[in-house]
């Protein structure tokens, strides 16, 4: 059996890689023209690392990213609001969460294709037979197989086209990322914080992915269509984060504003139709999500093993249809409704309501806190 897989990102990557290890054989097309690397880091959960590790690959992403001992969320003076003990998932769920450099994922799950991506390929089209399934791309080629697996991110065509939505939903913030070439000191090596400021959207975290590398990241709420060029974006970043507190004034010191990524943040209104005929969603074409539980990619790889088990499994691919949509739907709205959750409580603004936001986060009951993490990490695969 041969499934098209168009998008070559986090989940289209993955699934080729889990497809290939069922015996399956694939064709994976992507619209850049080429891969170039990515100035942005990324956090692997333990549920994303599970997945890595029974593909084989948790020990060689580990040797090149970072190790996180203590994961924090806290106020911009400091205090700790939420605290995530790394040793703790591996100890109860069997793997750490990983940092890493996105480049270096890229380049990592590249090489563990079996066949290379085909870049410059975008879909622009896709035709079913009872005989299986016709892509076709804006270059005027085609390919054919069985079924198509469309990973092609949160505006997918391919959905759009031939499944639909409920539409985007801007979070209001933007997101400026980057990655800083420095040497943190060794106890700032092994923790990260996610730092909220006074309301508005304000936060914004650093931590090392690896070798010489941390990855910066700052969020506003802000309109959707603010334009500022690179230098005022960091000034505004300076600006905002002026009284915080710890080691964050030398990494935004570092900051080259030219390697600045914007990003307005949005979503994707929850759907239940991730399949029609041949076709069936992955990733963020299914269920992108805002990344306050940084678990957008965590999911789409997750998404990839599941799926490529329920191939493997049956010969009906509408039956592996159903099934990784019912294995998959109800926890992957629920990341999409918790996170989206998270972003309006970040944009809360005045003292007294940012002061209120501060105590439940901090106050949250052990229970609550528990049942979280067990939800997040332990995906029961
Ligand atoms: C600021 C920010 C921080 C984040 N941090 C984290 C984090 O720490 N941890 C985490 O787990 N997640 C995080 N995420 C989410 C994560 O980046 C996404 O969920 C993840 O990249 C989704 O992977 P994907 O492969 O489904 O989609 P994408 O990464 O969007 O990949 C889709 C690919 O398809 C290609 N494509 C598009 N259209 C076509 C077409 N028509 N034909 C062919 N190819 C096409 C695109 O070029 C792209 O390469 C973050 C997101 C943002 C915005």
């Amino acid at each position: 059996m041969k499934a098209i897989i168009t998008g070559g990102g986090i989940g289209g990557l993955t699934t080729a890689i889990a497809l290939r290890q069922r015996g399956w054989t694939y064709e994976i097309f992507e619209a850049a023209p080429e891969y170039k690397a990515v100035g942005a880091g990324i956090l692997l959960g333990a549920n994303a690392m599970k997945v890595y590790e029974r593909l084989g690959l948790a020990r060689y992403l580990e040797a090149r990213g970072g190790y996180l001992k203590q994961l924090y969320i806290k106020d911009y003076k400091g205090n700790i609001l939420q605290q995530i003990d790394n040793n703790m998932l591996e100890h109860s769920y069997g793997n750490r969460s990983l940092p890493i450099h996105r480049a270096t994922l890229q380049a990592a799950l590249l090489e563990h294709l079996q066949q290379p991506v085909q870049t410059g390929k975008q879909c622009i089209a896709v035709t079913e037979s009872a005989n299986g399934i016709v892509a076709r791309f804006e270059d005027g080629s085609e390919a054919e197989g069985d079924i198509l697996i469309a990973a092609d991110g949160i505006r997918s065509v391919v959905r759009e086209n031939y499944i639909g939505s409920n539409g985007y939903r801007y979070s209001g913030q933007i997101c400026w990322r980057t990655t800083v070439t420095m040497e943190l000191p060794p106890e700032e090596q092994v923790t990260t914080a996610e730092v909220w400021g006074r309301g508005n959207g304000v936060r914004a975290s650093f931590m090392h992915v690896g070798g010489n590398q941390v990855y910066f990241w700052f969020t506003k709420k802000l309109p959707e269509a603010a334009v500022f060029s690179s230098d005022e974006a960091l000034a505004l970043i300076r600006r905002e984060l002026s009284g915080f507190s710890g080691y964050m004034q030398q990494v935004v010191a570092r900051i080259d504003p030219a390697l600045l990524i914007r990003s307005a943040l949005y979503d994707l209104s929850p759907i239940s139709n991730w399949h029609k005929g041949r076709i069936v969603l992955l990733g963020d074409a299914a269920h992108a999500t805002t990344p306050n539980l940084g678990q957008g990619a965590s999911q789409a790889i997750e998404d990839a093993y599941v799926l490529a088990e329920c191939l493997s499994h049956t010969s009906s691919y509408p039956s592996a249809f159903q099934e990784y949509t019912s294995r998959r739907l109800a926890r992957t709205h629920k990341i999409v409704h918790t996170s989206w959750q998270l972003a309006q409580l970040t944009n809360w603004k005045g003292s007294c309501a940012v002061a209120l936001r501060n105590f439940m986060v901090r106050r949250m009951p052990a229970g609550m806190t528990k049942r979280q993490l067990e939800f997040l990490y332990n995906a029961g695969l």
